[in-house]
């Protein structure tokens, strides 16, 4: 039976069991994608029947972190919440005869797996208790026995068309008797998943390639309870750049480490719709408007995905440099230490690295010497490479005189540049005055230019610097 609904419905279902992770993301776009593509309906279904697993604290970091990205639901469920629902199909099957209790001891099931494994079977539930009289199961329930409930799944061939990689089949044959709930109370995933998609009216199961092995159990469990078939796609896995699954091994992947960070929620979604996504174009920047009027899923590949955090990287560069000066500000406020700097200086502060940071929380150890009163480095670093220390010492000299009687007034940019070019060009190198000028003033090896750095510390602090610098030398 196929699903013939008009209005799109897809859902991203996550587990609490954890942070919010990049694949997770992956998954949960694909489906919003989708969905807001076709005028549809996204829900957000949290999938907690784990009670030992699910922590609220996940659910709040899943929440939280997909509003950040701007992956907003139209509903949302919590399947802890809907046991009454689930009991009512569970009790379906049982009274069908299609499920029934099993009181097998853990010792008992390892035994038959073992065996089963060493005649080469795969293993799986023989039905042992599939034919408890009601008396006996009844009277065995009323002792608090230890139980679940498993479910007979009818032996065949089942085949499904993924939307993604064609024509699926399993046999049956071979799952056995699935567990499908502990008791009335706590069905399990495969069992929950199904009554939710038919509840839910989902049209679109989109979700990890690691699911297919579910797909033909919820198959089997839909027809036994007479439900319609959603349609199917499966999403390439995401690998690390060793191509092996992405995972833990690769790094810390969850959102909260890339937001920390300073990752654009718009740079993190443009990466991850391009991860077994091809736009069909050599575009690589889409805004996720952009990606709502693209998207298909005959485009998601089969293929597995490598996940690149050097494109990422580029990524958030390129969104980086967008930002306007005070958006960017905003955005790099909670990195730097609040001094009471107005905020004029501090937009001029990061416009000096707009160009190259990859990601805001660099602008901390970028600009930290804007923001401390004494620059600590070792004196050596003032002598440029094709210099000496007397020489760097003359030169400092030199730059107190000239920018002395600068005034305030012509204190900016070009002029500086100016004067200062003229007096270093009349040496070969001019790297005798420069390089010690930009490193008196940032005390580090590399940083924006001098004049613009210059510029934007003013002419007090500038000279300060100068005359710090000179004193660090004093001993030679
Ligand atoms: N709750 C499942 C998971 O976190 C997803 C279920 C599904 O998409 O069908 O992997």
């Amino acid at each position: 039976m196929q699903n013939t609904q008009k209005q799109i419905r897809t859902r991203y279902a996550p587990s609490p069991t954890g942070p919010l992770h990049m694949g997770g993301v992956r998954t949960a776009l694909f489906n919003y994608l989708f969905s807001k593509k076709e005028k549809g309906i996204f829900i957000l279904r949290i999938e907690d029947t784990d009670k030992a697993r699910s922590k609220p604290e996940w659910e709040k970091d899943i929440t939280e972190n997909l509003s950040w990205l701007g992956l907003q639901w139209d509903e949302f469920y919590r399947q802890s919440e809907r046991t009454a629902i689930y009991k009512k199909y569970l009790e379906q099957l049982l009274e069908q005869g299609k499920a029934y209790y099993c009181f097998c001891k853990p010792e008992e099931l390892e035994a038959i797996r073992q065996d089963q494994l060493s005649r080469g079977v795969i293993p799986h539930y023989t039905g042992k208790c599939r034919g408890l009289g009601k008396e006996e199961c009844e009277s065995r329930l009323k002792k608090g026995e230890a139980k679940v409930i498993r479910f007979i799944g009818e032996k065949k061939t089942i085949t499904f068309d993924d939307l993604i990689r064609g024509k699926i089949s399993f046999d049956t044959e071979l799952l056995g008797d699935i567990v499908i709930a502990k008791d009335l109370e706590t069905p399990l995933y495969n069992f929950s998943v199904v009554v939710d998609d038919y509840e839910m009216n989902i049209t679109h199961v989109i979700r990890g390639e690691d699911h297919i092995p579910n797909t033909p159990k919820q198959i089997l469990l839909q027809e036994a309870l007479g439900l319609p078939r959603p349609l199917y796609a499966h999403l390439p896995l995401l690998l690390g750049e060793d191509r092996t699954k992405l995972s833990k091994r690769h790094g810390d992947q969850s959102v909260a480490r890339y937001r920390t960070q300073g990752y654009l929620p718009e740079a993190v979604i443009n990466f991850l719709a391009l991860l077994g996504w091809n736009p069909g174009t050599e575009e690589e920047i889409f805004s996720i408007e952009e990606l709502i009027k693209e998207f298909s899923l005959e485009r998601v590949q089969k293929a597995g995905a490598v996940f690149n955090e050097k494109r990422l990287n580029w990524l958030n560069a390129s969104y980086i440099r967008k930002k306007s000066p005070s958006e960017l500000t905003q955005l790099v406020m909670p990195y730097l230490p609040q001094t009471g700097l107005e905020i004029k200086k501090l937009e001029q502060i990061i416009a000096l690295y707009q160009e190259r940071m990859q990601n805001l929380s660099e602008i901390a150890a970028l600009a930290d010497y804007f923001f401390v009163e004494q620059l600590d480095y070792p004196k050596e670093l003032l002598t440029w490479k094709n210099s000496t220390p007397r020489k760097t010492k003359e030169a400092l000299e030199k730059l107190e005189t000239i920018l002395s009687a600068v005034s305030e007034k012509d204190w900016e940019r070009d002029t500086l540049a100016n004067i200062l070019l003229g007096e270093a060009e009349k040496e070969k190198d001019r790297g005798y005055l420069l390089w010690p000028l930009r490193t008196a003033l940032t005390g580090k090896q590399a940083s924006a230019g001098p004049f613009e750095v210059a510029t934007v510390l003013g002419k007090e602090k500038t000279l300060e610097r100068i005359k710090e610098a000179q004193q660090k030398l004093t001993a030679i």
